[in-house]
C-alpha cells in the first residue's frame, strides 16, 4: 500500500516532533522551512565567530519523553547553564536546570529531526487543496504561529494570540569578567523596557576570548509599543539599560544585531479551531511558550490524527 503523505510547514520543534512521529507510523513526509535554518524561535546566530541564542535561551526537560528523545538525540552536546539567574534586585530567583545545545539551541531542532525530509528556504506561500507546489499529500500539519496557519488556510484571524518581543545582542570588546561571570541572567517581569537580560559566556566554548556578548529581550509592553519603530531606535534604548545593569562601559560595544520577533510569546489561550479537513495545528499555542511544550504540541497532535 502507497504509504500516506504528510505536509509539515515549519522546522521548529512542534514541525520537528510531529514530522518525526509520522515518519516513525510509515507516513512519507516532507517539511517546509522558510528559514534557511532548522529551528524557529529555538534560534540561533553566528556572530563574531561566537554561536549566540537569540531565540529560546535554553529549555527545560520536565517530560520524560522529551527528555529521553533529547539526550539520546544530543549525546555529548547536551549542557546545563551553572550559574543563576537573578531578579532586578540581584536576588537569586527558583532555580531550574537550564539545557542548551553546545553548537546553539537551533542544533536541538536538527538532531531531534535527523534523518527527515526537510526543505529550506521553501515558504509554503499557498496551498491549493491540499497540494503544495503541486505535490499532493493527505495532509497539511500547519507549526506556523497562528495567524500564518490561518492566512495559508484562508480563514479569519479572530485575534493574534502572541505578543511581540524586540531582542538584541551586544557584542562587547571587554574580556569576561565582573558582575557578567557572577550570574546568567537578570529576569525583570516588571520592567517597562528590558525583561531579559543574559550573558551568553555561560554557555561553554561559544564565545571567542575578549568578548562579552549579552543577549536583550524587551517587555511585552515596550514591544508592543515599538514594534514597527526602526530597530536603531529601540535597540540604544536596550543597550544602555543592558551596560546599567551589567556594568559595561559605553564604549566597549563592538556590534549590536537587533532582531524582531514578532510572534514571540503565547499570551492568550484560543482553541485553534476552523481549519479545513486534513489540516492539523500544532504550535506551542497548544500549551505554553516553551521549547519543551512545542515538541509536545507536535507529538500529541500527531499521536490524536494517528
Ligand atoms: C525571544 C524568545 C525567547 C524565548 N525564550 C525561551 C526560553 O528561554 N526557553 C523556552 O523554553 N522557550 C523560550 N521561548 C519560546 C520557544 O522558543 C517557543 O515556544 C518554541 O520554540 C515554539 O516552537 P514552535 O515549533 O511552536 O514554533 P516556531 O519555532 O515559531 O516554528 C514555526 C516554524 O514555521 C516556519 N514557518 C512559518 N510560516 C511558514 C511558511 N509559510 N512556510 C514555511 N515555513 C514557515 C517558521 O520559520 C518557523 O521555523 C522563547 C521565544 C522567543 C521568541
Amino acid at each position: 500500500m502507497k504509504p500516506k503523505r504528510a505536509a509539515v510547514i515549519g522546522a521548529g520543534m512542534a514541525g520537528v516532533s510531529a514530522a518525526k512521529l509520522l515518519s516513525a507510523a510509515g507516513w512519507d513526509v516532507v517539511v517546509f522551512e522558510k528559514s534557511r535554518g532548522w529551528g524557529g524561535r529555538c534560534a540561533t546566530k553566528r556572530i563574531e565567530g561566537c554561536i549566540v541564542d537569540h531565540g529560546a535561551q535554553y529549555f527545560t526537560m520536565r517530560d520524560p519523553e522529551f527528555d529521553a528523545a533529547v539526550r539520546s538525540a544530543c549525546g555529548d552536546a547536551l549542557c546545563t547553564i551553572g550559574a543563576s539567574v537573578v531578579d532586578a534586585a540581584g536576588e537569586k530567583l527558583e532555580a531550574r536546570t537550564m539545557f542548551y545545545h553546545a553548537d546553539g539551541n537551533s542544533r536541538l531542532a536538527r538532531a531531534l529531526g535527523a534523518d527527515l525530509d526537510v526543505r529550506t528556504a521553501v515558504e509554503v506561500a499557498e496551498v491549493v487543496g491540499l497540494e503544495i507546489g503541486g505535490e499532493h499529500f493527505d495532509t497539511i500539519v500547519s507549526t506556523a504561529p497562528w495567524p500564518q496557519t490561518c492566512k495559508l488556510a484562508g480563514i479569519p484571524i479572530v485575534s493574534n494570540p502572541y505578543a511581540p518581543c524586540l531582542a538584541a545582542i551586544f557584542a562587547y570588546d571587554l574580556p569576561w569578567e565582573g558582575t557578567a561571570t557572577q550570574r546568567y541572567g537578570v529576569r525583570d517581569d516588571s520592567s517597562q523596557d528590558l525583561a531579559w537580560s543574559a550573558c551568553e559566556n555561560h554557555k561553554c566554548g561559544r564565545i571567542a576570548d575578549g568578548l562579552t556578548v549579552i543577549v536583550a529581550h524587551a517587555s511585552e509592553t515596550f514591544s508592543r509599543a515599538r514594534l514597527e519603530q526602526a530597530p536603531v531606535e529601540w535597540s540604544a534604548i536596550l543597550r544602555r539599560r543592558v551596560e546599567e545593569l551589567w556594568e559595561i562601559p559605553p564604549g566597549a560595544l563592538r556590534h549590536s544585531y537587533p532582531h524582531r520577533w514578532r510572534y514571540a510569546r503565547v499570551t492568550q489561550k484560543i482553541p485553534p479551531a476552523g481549519l479545513p479537513a486534513h489540516w492539523i495545528f500544532a504550535g506551542d499555542l497548544l500549551g505554553a511558550s516553551r521549547v519543551e511544550s512545542a515538541w509536545i504540541a507536535g507529538r500529541d497532535a500527531v499521536a490524536h490524527l494517528l
